[in-house]
């Protein structure tokens, strides 16, 4: 599998001024960030900031994410605004437990935190659209489609009578 990169290399910005501000604008048609989350696409902007810690990184993002209808099981497009705030300790050594660093080489990949605040956003249940009909309990047809033609009783009495009719097939043998 191969991953889209949100890795910047802020080496510079590490030799600057404490105070120091650089603004990075983003747009990628779509990138993968894992396994599990592609986002399409990835748009916004952030500052990153060097302060006295490490690199300050503030910003917005917007896209959206391809996920699955949890009543039909059809495409979802879940649309996602994440808002970045985050410091990048540096030294890496002088990063509490748990925070994020930046690497050795100067290095910050933003894609685990792009990814985790995109999980985060996403609502508990992904519907296609807010009034979806889901699929039928009976025949599983998309009624979103319209209707299947099934009756409302948990079990179809066609369904049952012809069950009847095929235990009383004679056997041959
Ligand atoms: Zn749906
Ligand atoms: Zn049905």
């Amino acid at each position: 599998m191969k991953l889209s990169r949100l890795r910047f290399n802020f080496g510079f910005l590490l030799e600057a001024d404490y105070g120091t501000v650089r603004r990075i604008d983003l747009d990628y048609p779509s990138i993968r960030l894992s396994e599990d989350v592609t986002l399409t696409p990835l748009q916004g902007s952030f500052t990153a900031s060097r302060t006295t810690e490490g690199i300050y990184i503030q910003g917005e993002m917007a896209s959206s994410m391809s996920l699955e209808c949890v009543r039909c099981l059809e495409e979802a497009i879940v649309p996602i605004h994440i808002t970045l705030d985050e410091l990048y300790y540096y030294p890496p050594q002088h990063a509490p437990a748990g925070e994020h660093h930046v690497g050795e080489d100067g290095m910050i990949d933003l894609a685990p935190l792009v990814r985790e605040l995109s999980l985060l956003s996403l609502p508990i249940k992904v519907l296609c659209k807010p009034d979806c009909h889901g699929l039928c309990q009976e025949c599983g047809a998309n009624l979103n489609l319209g209707e299947c033609g099934c009756p409302d009783e948990a079990i179809d009495p066609r369904l049952a009578s012809l069950g009847a009719l095929l235990r009383t097939v004679p056997n041959d043998n």
